[in-house]
């Protein structure tokens, strides 16, 4: 079966109906980009910076975060790589050996929270991504917002970090976009503002999921709660998808959602045209995408959307995965 997927390898994404969809790698450390190329991937949707800064003593400085960053871009060769800033907090510790004293860390000060209170973390990390898209199609990620002020405050220190450079004469993309996480409920219902106010969106489903039907992504105890396919999941997509629709803006999934083909038919029928997964879900994703009718999808995911009950909706997904087109 593995071999039979690598044949599609550089077979463009596209349904039997002619809609395309980009398939987009999640990295973690620069040297993923090579797992990243190797599997047909148009482009990097989610680099997690995170990892960087974590499981050392000193934070990395501009210029070792600029090396990293310009190494992606370059190797992508043109290709679109998505960074997001730091998201550290809650299941991602900066120092292991540090003890944890917030009460509740998946609430509490992590991403955009935690470096809007460290602002010479963001200032640092902003001129790095920016002297990296000097080098590649880089494209700047906020995760966690969850209002309209983080984000305007956001803006704030990245028009800063560019004017500094502006004037040490550093060269930078100019144009280079700003896109924010769709994570926290708040966000997804709100999502017509945010979607006026950024260059595009992408919805981080482990966290979506985590917050709208308040269980804990990493405790075993509730997993079995856990469910994607939760009416009021779904519609929470529905909406963001909605409000980047109206304004014209990209928007992607880069949550684990992206990359369970069990939901790539749904997903693909409710609209979302970008997913970004970890590589090694890429080719049976696509294969997906190859046997799919775009237009009976969305008739499909129309009817799964309008249902409160979750014991409807999980025939209706077998369903929808068991038909050929
Ligand atoms: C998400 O929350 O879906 C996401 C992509 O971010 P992370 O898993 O890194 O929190
Ligand atoms: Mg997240």
């Amino acid at each position: 079966a593995q071999q039979k997927l690598q044949r599609i390898k550089t077979t463009k994404a596209v349904t039997v109906d002619g809609v395309a969809i980009d398939l987009l790698a999640n990295i973690e450390v620069p040297d993923d980009v090579v797992a990243a190329k190797a599997s047909g991937a148009v482009g990097v949707g989610l680099y997690r910076t995170e990892f960087l800064f974590m499981n050392r003593t000193e934070m990395p400085d501009e210029q070792e975060q600029f090396e990293a960053y310009k190494h992606v871009a370059e190797a992508m060769k043109g290709q679109p790589v998505t960074i997001r800033t730091l998201d550290i907090g809650a299941d991602k510790q900066l120092n292991p050996d540090e003890v944890v004293t917030a009460i509740n860390p998946a609430l509490g000060l992590r991403a955009v929270r935690y470096c809007l209170a460290e602002p010479h973390i963001f200032h640092s990390q902003f001129r790095a991504l920016l002297r990296a898209s000097h080098y590649g199609q880089v494209k700047i990620l906020i995760p966690m917002l969850s209002n309209l002020a983080e984000l305007r405050q956001t803006k704030l220190l990245f028009a800063r970090a560019k004017e500094s450079l502006r004037q040490q004469g550093i060269p930078f993309d100019e144009q280079v976009p700003i896109g924010g996480m769709i994570e926290v409920p708040a966000a997804a219902i709100n999502a017509d503002a945010f979607a006026q106010e950024l260059d595009f969106l992408s919805i981080g489903t482990n966290d979506l999921i985590q917050y709208t039907l308040a269980i804990d992504r990493a405790d075993d105890a509730v997993a079995h709660l856990y469910n994607p396919l939760h009416p009021a999941v779904l519609r929470l997509i529905q909406m963001t998808i909605a409000a980047a629709a109206k304004y014209d803006k990209p928007v992607s999934v880069c949550g684990e959602m992206a990359g369970d083909i069990k939901l790539t038919r749904l997903l693909v029928g409710m609209g979302m045209r970008q997913l970004s997964m970890h590589p090694a879900h890429i080719l049976s994703v696509k294969s997906q995408i190859l046997q799919s009718e775009e237009n009976v999808l969305a008739k499909q995911a129309r009817k799964i959307l309008s249902l409160n009950d979750l014991e409807k909706i999980d025939p209706l997904i077998k369903k929808l995965n068991g038909e050929v087109h």
